[in-house]
């Protein structure tokens, strides 16, 4: 696996390599960034954590620059529009969405050779799907590696943060690979997620 950094916020970008295709998690990299990391792999799909711009911004570069689809859950077009909800520095927005394909909560989607389990993670977001690839979960911004993702933002809910962790925690995961930050795995998470739960349920 490639893990690039995104321009904004130092975003995570993650290239999975399969034969000779991969798949590409988030989109905060230039697409220039990822074309030198291919290593000559063909990027089959780009999927989306979630619509936030340090996340999102590049994605339809990358779906044209490869010519593929975009994955992201059937909610992020109540947040691409709105440059307060994706938080966007210039106030741009993401309209054009023809490269979009939505995901519902448990969807097993088959990519080439990926099986890729989409997870609904509101809360950091409304718009939070998390992805789990060969035993490996792909978080976003919900949990990371020291804490979860902010719930005081345009679209986000406590409320749904806490159903998410406790949804997240009876998944069956080994490694954690986090919209930012470095990789945790189930252990680290489990205890993460019960002090949140804590946290949240005041
Ligand atoms: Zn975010």
């Amino acid at each position: 696996m490639i893990n690039l950094k995104g321009e904004l916020l130092d975003a995570n970008v993650y290239i999975l390599e399969k034969g000779d295709s991969c798949i590409i998690i988030d989109s905060g990299a230039s697409v220039e960034k990822v074309k030198a990391s291919l290593n000559g792999k063909k990027p089959i799909a780009i999927f989306l954590t979630h619509g936030h711009f340090d996340h999102s911004i590049h994605c339809n570069d990358y779906a044209k620059a490869f010519n593929c689809k975009i994955y992201a859950s059937e909610k992020i077009p109540m947040t691409l529009g709105d440059s307060v909800a994706i938080y966007s520095p210039d106030h741009s927005t993401i309209d054009d969405l023809s490269n979009f394909e939505y995901l519902k909560d448990g969807q097993l989607l088959k990519v080439g050779d990926f099986d890729v389990q989409c997870i609904a993670a509101p809360g950091h977001s409304i718009c939070c799907m998390c992805y789990l690839i060969d035993g490996d979960l792909f978080a976003g911004d919900v949990l990371f590696d020291k804490g979860i993702g902010r719930t005081d933002l345009k679209n986000s809910d406590k409320t749904a943060m806490l159903t998410t962790l406790k949804k997240l925690e009876k998944q069956d995961f080994q490694n954690v690979f986090s919209g930012h930050g470095e990789k945790s795995n189930h252990d680290i998470q489990m205890k993460n997620i019960a002090l949140f739960k804590r946290f949240l349920s005041r």
